[in-house]
């Protein structure tokens, strides 16, 4: 994987280029994505934002959204944006196969693939140029750093600002985690300095629930949150059934696996979802404690020292059990 810097020079005459993220994208994905996305536009260039899944409702005010192509349920207009494509951006991801429904062709595309983003332990070999750093709080950190090094910050408008600030506040928990450095800080003041209104973008992420959203929160906490103060772990199952019960949609989970964490001395909180297909898995920790190698070694995942996901193909009592164990939860 060559440095950054030398897509640069290939960025000179217009192209077409193939802008993707992870499976279930999240305010980092599309924010980085469309944040690019926007940027290159005003640079000349055609880019297309291509999701591997539907994205969110919560993000559905994003400027630009409605350019973004799904390749699951529109995988032939999907292939030829790729077939066409001259560069291809993969961004807040790590390996091919976070794309999920599109790894193979993601995979087989001769265009140079370009990495920017902050997991750990990227696929290096897979990508001809790019930028990693698990130490930035959000992919949209980098694509802020990559205009930047472009020499575009006069670029930046009010979409780019928009999309870039999302990211950065959904990845670091509203700019509280360890990973909120100096250097965002001066990000965000760059950010408002060029016009963004942040107070709105709160708004559409956060105080966007539907009434039953927010029943199913009380639910969850009351009836379905285990808390093991020996072990200092919290742990959220959530069966079909009770998904099906209070009609939930996709992302409408996104955020309840931080709860246990805000309970004074808990600093490992685990989230199980039951899918048709497997039993989805997230885990957030506070400190020294690393679940990227937990879920790694444990769980078929990976991700951040504090943020990961995972899965299981056991049934959800089954993937209960063993988290446990691993845990250090005595079971019955
Ligand atoms: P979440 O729990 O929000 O789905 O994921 C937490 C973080 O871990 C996100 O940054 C996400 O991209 C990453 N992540 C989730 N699942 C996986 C996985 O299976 N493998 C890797 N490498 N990262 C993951
Ligand atoms: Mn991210």
């Amino acid at each position: 994987m060559k440095n950054i810097e030398a897509v640069l020079p290939l960025l000179q005459e217009p192209k077409k280029i193939f802008i993707t993220t992870h499976h279930k994208p999240d305010g980092d994905a599309m924010g980085s994505t469309l944040g690019l996305y926007h940027y290159l536009v005003q640079k000349g260039h055609q880019p297309v934002v291509v999701s591997p899944s539907e994205v969110p409702d919560f993000l559905a005010w994003m400027p630009g959204i409605n350019t973004v192509l799904n390749f699951e349920s529109e995988p032939r207009q999907c292939q030829k944006e790729l077939d066409q494509a001259d560069l291809i951006f993969c961004l807040d991801f790590n390996r091919l196969d976070r794309v999920k429904s599109f790894t193979e062709q993601l995979g087989a595309a001769l265009q140079p693939r370009i990495l920017i983003d902050h997991h750990l332990h990227p696929d290096a070999a897979v990508f001809a140029y790019g930028m990693s750093d698990p130490d930035k709080s959000s992919t949209c950190e980098m694509i802020y750093d990559f205009i930047r090094i472009d020499g575009g910050a006069e670029l930046i408008n009010n979409d780019i600002a928009a999309c870039l600030y999302t990211g950065v506040m959904t990845d670091t928990g509203s700019f509280r985690f360890p990973a909120t450095t100096a250097s965002v800080h001066e990000m965000l003041a760059d950010l408002k300095h060029r016009g963004l209104e942040h107070a709105i973008i709160h708004q559409h992420i956060y105080d966007s629930w539907s009434a039953e959203r927010m029943r199913f929160l009380g639910y969850v906490l009351y009836e379905k949150m285990e808390i093991f103060p020996e072990q200092h772990a919290g742990i959220i199952a959530l069966s079909l059934a009770d998904m099906q019960q209070f009609r939930i949609a996709t992302g409408d989970t996104e955020g309840m696996v931080n709860y246990p964490l805000s309970i004074e001395g808990i600093n490992t909180a685990v989230l199980l979802t039951e899918k048709k297909e497997e039993v989805r898995m997230s885990f957030r920790s506070k400190g020294d404690i690393d679940v990227s190698t937990f879920a790694a070694a444990n769980f078929n995942g990976g991700g951040h020292f504090n943020a990961a996901g995972g899965r299981s193909t056991e049934s959800l009592a089954d993937t209960l059990q063993r988290l446990k164990k691993l845990l250090g939860i005595p079971v019955k």
